[in-house]
This record gives C-alpha cells, sequence and structure tokens, in this order.
C-alpha cells in the first residue's frame, strides 16, 4: 500500500516537473516571438519616419539644384508640385539673403512664431537639422537644409505616420511615440478617448541609427504580460501546451496582423517578388539596346505593393541581398535564352550603395550570374545617386573588381544626389542616367535644358555613356536628341513588361533592325 502511494506520489511529481518545464518553454517561445514582433512594429515605425525624412531630403535636393535660390514664380509652382507628389510633405520654405518664400507665400506670417521657437536638432550631417513645428492650423516635422546658399525647410505631416503600425488588438492598449532625440514628440499615438497613460504601462524603444529619432511604444502590462501566458490556470496551460508547441505558430499567423517586416519575409518566401523588366532604346532607330530590372511585389489577390514602400524595408531590415540575388535567378530563368541569343542586349539592374559596399558582395554577385548563366559583359549594375557612398575608397575598388569581370557601372538618378563629383569619381560607372526629373523638363524650359547639357559635358569628360529616363513623350525624345543624348527610357517606347513581353519586344526590334538599317 506504502509502495503504490509512493508511486504515484513519485508519478504525479514526475509529472508536474515534466509540465513545469514544458509550460517554462513554452513561456519563453511565446515571449521570445512576441519581443520579436515587437521589435518588427518598432523597426517599421522607424523606417517609416526616416523614409518621409529622405523624401524630404531628395526633394529639398531637387529643388536646390533648379539654382540659386529665389522667389521666381517657378520656385513657388516647384513646391506646389513636390507637394502635390508627396503624401507627408505640405510646403517648403526657400530663404536666402535676397528672399523668403514659401508655396503660399502666406505661411511666412503663420509659421513666423514656430519658426523662432523650434531649436532644431542637428542630423548625423550637421547640414540637416530637425524640428518639431506646431502652428494652430499645422502640426508635424520640419526638416531643414542650410547650405550656401542659404536655406530650405521642409514641412512634413507627420501625424497619422503610426496608426497603422499597431496590430489591431493593440490599438485600445498602447501609446506610440515618434520623438527627436531631445525627447521632442514628432508624431503621436493613444487610445481613442484615453488620457495619459499611467504607471502601469511597460515601455519598449527603438532608435534610428540615421536620423536623431526614436520612437516609443508604452504598451499596457496586463496585454504585455497576457501576450506572455495567454492561459487561464496552470491545469489549461498543460493540457494546452502539447497543441501550443504545433499550433501556435500557425494560430499566430491566422490571428494576428503580420507586422511589414513579416509580409515582406513571406513574399520572398512565396516568390511574390519579381522582376519586371524596361526596355532601353535608342531614341534615333528605335532599336532596343537592353533593359532594366525592376522589383515588383504583387500580392495573391493581384495588388502591387510599390517599390518605393518595400525596397526601403528589405534595405534597412537586412533582406536586400536575398531580393537582388532571388530577381536575378529569376531573370536567369526567363530571360537568360534571349539574352545568350542578342548578344548585344544588356541587363540593369539595381543595387544599393551599402549594398554594393557589403564585404563578399562581389564574390556572391559572381556566383549568381555564373548560376542564372548571364555573362558579366551584359551586365550593368545601377548605383543610385540618391544615397551617399559612405567610403569613396572602397567604392573604387568594388567597381573595379566589377569592370575586370566585364561587368558594367551605371551612376542611376544623376544630378538628384549628395554625392556630386565623388560618386563619378569612385563608380568609375560606363552609364550616367540622368532622372526623370530634368527630363521632364527639357521640353518645358530651357533651364532644364542647360541642366542636362551640364550633366552631359560631365559625362562626357569622364568618359560616359548617357542615358535619359523616364521619356513620354515624343517632343522629349527629339529634345533629348538635339542635345546629343543616343539611348533613353521611358513610356514612349515601352513600359515595365513581363518576361514574355520583353522577349516579344526584343524579336520585335531585331526583325525591323536589319530593315532600318
Ligand atoms: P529607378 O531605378 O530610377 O527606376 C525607374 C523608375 O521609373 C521605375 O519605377 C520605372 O517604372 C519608372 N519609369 C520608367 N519610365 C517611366 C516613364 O516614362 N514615366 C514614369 N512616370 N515612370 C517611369 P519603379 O519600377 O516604380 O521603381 C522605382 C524605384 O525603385 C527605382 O527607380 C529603383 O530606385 C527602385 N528599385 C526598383 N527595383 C529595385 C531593385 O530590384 N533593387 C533596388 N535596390 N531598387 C529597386
Ligand atoms: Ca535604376
Ligand atoms: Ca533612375
Amino acid at each position: 500500500m506504502r509502495d503504490r502511494l509512493k508511486l504515484t506520489g513519485a508519478s504525479l511529481g514526475l509529472a508536474a516537473l515534466v509540465a513545469g518545464c514544458l509550460w517554462l518553454i513554452a513561456h519563453s517561445f511565446i515571449a521570445q516571438a512576441n519581443r520579436q514582433q515587437l521589435n518588427d512594429m518598432l523597426q517599421a515605425a522607424v523606417i517609416r519616419l526616416e523614409r518621409q525624412i529622405d523624401l524630404a531630403v531628395i526633394s529639398m535636393g531637387e529643388l536646390g539644384a533648379q539654382g540659386p535660390y529665389g522667389c521666381a514664380p517657378a520656385v513657388s509652382k516647384a513646391i506646389e508640385d513636390i507637394a502635390f507628389r508627396s503624401v507627408s510633405i505640405r510646403e517648403i520654405r526657400v530663404a536666402s539673403a535676397k528672399a523668403v518664400c514659401w508655396g503660399d507665400n502666406d505661411h511666412e506670417e503663420i509659421f513666423r512664431g514656430a519658426l523662432s521657437a523650434s531649436r532644431p536638432v542637428p542630423a548625423i550631417n550637421p547640414a540637416y537639422e530637425l524640428a518639431p513645428i506646431e502652428t494652430a492650423e499645422w502640426k508635424g516635422l520640419m526638416v531643414r537644409w542650410t547650405s550656401e546658399d542659404g536655406n530650405l525647410a521642409a514641412f512634413l505631416a507627420t501625424d497619422g505616420l503610426l496608426f497603422d503600425i499597431l496590430p489591431g488588438e493593440l490599438r485600445d492598449h498602447a501609446y506610440m511615440d515618434m520623438m527627436l532625440s531631445d525627447q521632442r514628440v514628432v508624431s503621436h499615438y493613444a487610445p481613442e478617448g484615453a488620457g495619459a497613460p499611467g504607471a502601469e504601462y511597460s515601455e519598449f524603444g527603438m532608435a534610428s541609427e540615421r536620423y536623431p529619432i526614436h520612437v516609443r511604444l508604452l504598451l499596457d502590462e496586463d496585454v504585455a504580460a497576457s501576450r506572455g501566458s495567454g492561459f487561464g490556470s496552470d491545469i489549461i496551460a498543460i493540457a494546452g501546451l502539447f497543441s501550443l508547441g504545433l499550433g501556435y505558430l500557425g494560430a499566430r499567423g491566422l490571428m494576428r496582423p503580420l507586422t511589414p517586416l513579416q509580409e515582406l519575409d513571406q513574399a520572398l518566401a512565396r516568390g511574390h517578388i519579381h522582376p519586371v523588366y524596361q526596355p532601353l532604346f535608342c531614341l534615333a532607330t528605335g532599336e532596343m539596346t537592353g533593359f532594366e530590372m525592376l522589383a515588383r511585389w504583387t500580392r495573391p489577390d493581384g495588388s502591387n505593393i510599390s517599390p518605393a514602400v518595400f525596397i526601403p524595408l528589405a534595405e534597412d531590415s537586412g533582406r536586400i541581398d536575398s531580393l537582388t540575388f532571388a530577381l536575378l535567378d529569376r531573370a536567369g530563368a526567363e530571360i537568360g535564352d534571349m539574352l545568350r541569343r542578342n548578344a548585344t542586349l544588356k541587363c540593369s539592374f539595381n543595387v544599393t550603395p551599402d549594398q554594393l559596399l557589403d564585404t563578399g558582395f562581389v564574390e556572391r554577385f559572381t556566383e549568381k550570374i555564373a548560376k542564372a548563366g548571364l555573362n558579366p559583359s551584359q551586365m550593368v549594375i545601377e548605383i543610385t545617386e540618391r544615397q551617399p557612398i559612405s567610403d569613396i575608397e572602397a567604392a573604387l575598388r568594388v567597381s573595379r573588381e566589377l569592370v575586370d569581370l566585364g561587368v558594367r557601372l551605371a551612376l542611376d538618378d544623376a544630378g538628384t544626389g549628395h554625392n556630386g563629383l565623388s560618386s563619378l569619381h569612385a563608380l568609375q560607372a560606363h552609364y550616367l542616367k540622368i532622372d526623370k526629373y530634368f527630363v521632364d523638363g527639357v521640353a518645358l524650359d530651357r533651364k532644364s535644358g542647360v541642366l542636362v547639357e551640364a550633366l552631359i559635358s560631365l559625362a562626357q569628360q569622364f568618359g560616359m555613356e548617357v542615358v535619359a529616363e523616364g521619356i513620354e513623350t515624343e517632343e522629349q525624345r527629339i529634345k533629348l536628341l538635339d542635345l546629343g543624348i543616343r539611348e533613353g527610357q521611358g513610356y514612349l517606347y515601352a513600359k515595365p513588361l513581363s518576361a514574355n513581353d520583353l522577349i516579344a519586344k526584343a524579336d520585335q526590334s531585331a526583325k525591323i533592325l536589319p530593315m532600318a538599317a
């Protein structure tokens, strides 16, 4: 009798021990998964604000490139255009020693008090500064750029940036702030009708590495804890543990909205991010000279997400290499044969400056294209000038290695970036791609023509060929030809095409040419 009691006691003890271990394992597993989800959410918020600031920097660069700061009607018009194109940029102030002007000149009076009280915080590059700005009718973030000509300030509406970052189940239990490094808030989210958060909130945070901004999340401790335990009692916990091990991930996928990063990972794994191909053509003969590979994210419901949204996310989360190489794999399979048949066609694709400088990029790229059966001397790597090149010496080394392999480089979005002559020097690029912004202007005003001429002469001095982007009209084609540009890309000739449409277009171009010649 005593033995049986002992045995039962031991069995129960052992069962409790096993259940306890399982409970602990499950707990730490859930806690880790939840921490990851919170991190992804914070990262998505940081990236979102960084991108708005990037856009302001780019837009001010575009405006600054139009010449000395002044208040000609064209300046207000250009500001209006920028505000129209952008979701968040609402206004730009242009100030030089001689004049101050805005898209809407009444704003000088309205913003005066807020501007003098703004106390901007410098970014890593102190030419850029950030400050929250609040007037009776407007609240958001100011990004100011000071140069020797004066200063430009872009005003961004940042208020709505946070709402959809929080998954539905947290929106009633969380506060979120986007803040500058001095703790001033530029965007705030609070549950509807809620007062200030009390002491019973846990704090999570993440800072940007690029700008003096960070994001803070205050989460109701009960919700944070219940996301960690999720069980009513230990008995239910023990019973639920076995199904949890297997079912947790599946249930999580079904029940919780995915964060942008989880969605991106899923899209990459399922091949929803794929290449499209936009032809390049000879402006004089209409012959196809090559194409640019552009990434597309097509959801299963057929909707498309713009690369302007997912490329920055892929870049900042370390997924850009897998994305680029997945595109190259797909391209090898889809259009490899056509490229081998048409040895004069070139295949361009986009690589970010940081990606180019990443250790081992050249080896990974070489291996990839060899596997995909692509010929290095048909490949052109486009590096955008919109992002700074952090290490000019390293860029020069990588560029030489690529050139030795027969790969050509193109400086993309020329004239819009901050690298200026140093990127021309560092990349030793074969092509200079003139941004659509200047192409839009050539048929409209003389100033853009002058700018394009300056870019062409710069290209000539560096022994580069010029390619014009975003050609939409016949008038632009003729004007660009007059300016001496031979090659281009744009809706006038073709939009980005599927692999089959590209192959048909290449065959058609190959047939037409001998007759034209
Ligand atoms: P980009 O490299 O300057 O590519 C040209 C963009 O202009 C493409 O937009 C193209 O569809 C668009 N475009 C070309 N011709 C015209 C035209 O006549 N009119 C108009 N309105 N637009 C034209 P898309 O495909 O939306 O790509 C946007 C940007 O996303 C690209 O600009 C590039 O910077 C980036 N991107 C796209 N794919 C990749 C990729 O695989 N890797 C990286 N790092 N960036 C990529
Ligand atoms: Ca490009
Ligand atoms: Ca471009």
